[in-house]
């Protein structure tokens, strides 16, 4: 898959806007201010795909990039900003549950950070991932943020905390690095064929 051929497909703020071709859609999802926009910008090795430190919780909707033409990388928007109104919050709340009930994720990447114990929305996000029953990979970003020794500590913390199952996948990430791009690249790939993603 060329990572390099991406162009920005649409911005959906409705369900009839989803895109509904058949083509994979990868959809990922986290915390205002997890490094959402970098993941994204580091798996598509480009700069500003996804616009960084866009204002938090402003962008209440589905940002589509499709990636030759093999699947969507589907930007999901953020949570969990402090200073959000409460009709900015139920409109996040509506438009995620109805993308999530379209039925059209076929790999669910959760970032959450590699530093901190999951919030209790980060346990209901990776819910309602693991509820639609699509393949789930959870990546513990800002991992370069971190000191070696609480590397296993946290990632084990994580793993517990979002009751992950054997299925699930849990790859230690830095969107700054590119530590962990390779296997997420990986998982992706395996999608976009309709294959069943193979770890060691
Ligand atoms: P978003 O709100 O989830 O899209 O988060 P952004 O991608 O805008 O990132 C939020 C902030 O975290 C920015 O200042 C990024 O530069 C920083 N950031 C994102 N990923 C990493 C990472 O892996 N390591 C470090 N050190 N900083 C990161």
């Amino acid at each position: 898959m060329n990572f390099q051929k991406v162009e920005f497909k649409l911005s959906a703020a409705s369900p009839e806007q989803f895109p509904k071709d058949g083509i994979p859609q990868i959809a990922f999802a986290g915390k205002s201010n997890v490094g959402k926009s970098s993941v994204i910008n580091r798996v598509l090795q480009r700069k500003k795909m996804a616009y960084v430190g866009s204002s938090p919780g402003k962008t209440i909707h589905i940002n589509y990039f499709l990636v030759d033409e093999a699947a969507y990388l589907v930007d999901l928007p953020g949570y969990g900003y402090a200073k959000v109104s409460q009709s900015e919050k139920a409109r996040w709340a509506k438009l995620m549950e109805q993308y999530f009930a379209a039925g059209l994720i076929s790999l669910g990447i959760f970032i959450v950070d590699a530093r901190h114990a999951p919030t209790k929305n980060d346990i209901n996000m990776a819910k309602w991932f693991q509820d639609a029953g699509c393949p789930f990979v959870v990546l513990a970003n800002k991992l370069d943020k971190l000191r070696k020794r609480d590397i296993e500590p946290n990632l084990d913390r994580i793993y517990g905390d979002l009751d992950l199952r054997d299925t699930d996948i849990l790859i230690p990430f830095s969107a700054e690095k590119g530590t962990g791009r390779e296997d997420l690249v990986e998982c992706i790939e395996c999608i976009a064929r309709g294959e069943p993603i193979v770890t060691e």
